[in-house]
């Protein structure tokens, strides 16, 4: 069965609402990894490019459907601001911006 067959504990009104808008930042974005080209939406993060994600996050407060509306009328105004990274090039990019934050430019062993 498909989704629809899901628990009726969520708000499903709420939860199409919010993947009709991800997958829409997601179109307008390019639909796929800019690093590897990876076009599974399921695995795909909109990422800040100038690394500023998290710290709006912490001054907005805002999470899940709010904040993707605000990257909606981001991307609608000032396009490339985000961009679309999946789950393992997201997490990569993590890593090298930790390192050069701490100055570890490569690991000593
Ligand atoms: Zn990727």
């Amino acid at each position: 069965m498909g989704y629809k067959g899901a628990s009726d504990k969520t708000c499903r009104a709420c939860r199409d609402g919010y993947l009709r808008l991800r997958i829409r930042v997601i179109n307008l974005l390019g639909g796929r990894c800019v690093r590897c080209g990876f076009s599974d939406w399921r695995a795909l993060q909109v990422d800040h490019i100038h690394g500023g994600g998290n710290k709006q996050l912490k001054e907005t407060g805002r999470y899940g459907y709010q904040r993707l509306m605000d990257i909606l009328v981001s991307v609608a105004s000032e396009f490339g601001e985000y961009q679309l990274l999946c789950a393992n090039c997201n997490q990569i990019k993590r890593w090298d911006s930790d390192n050069e934050r701490i100055g570890v430019s490569h690991v000593s062993h």
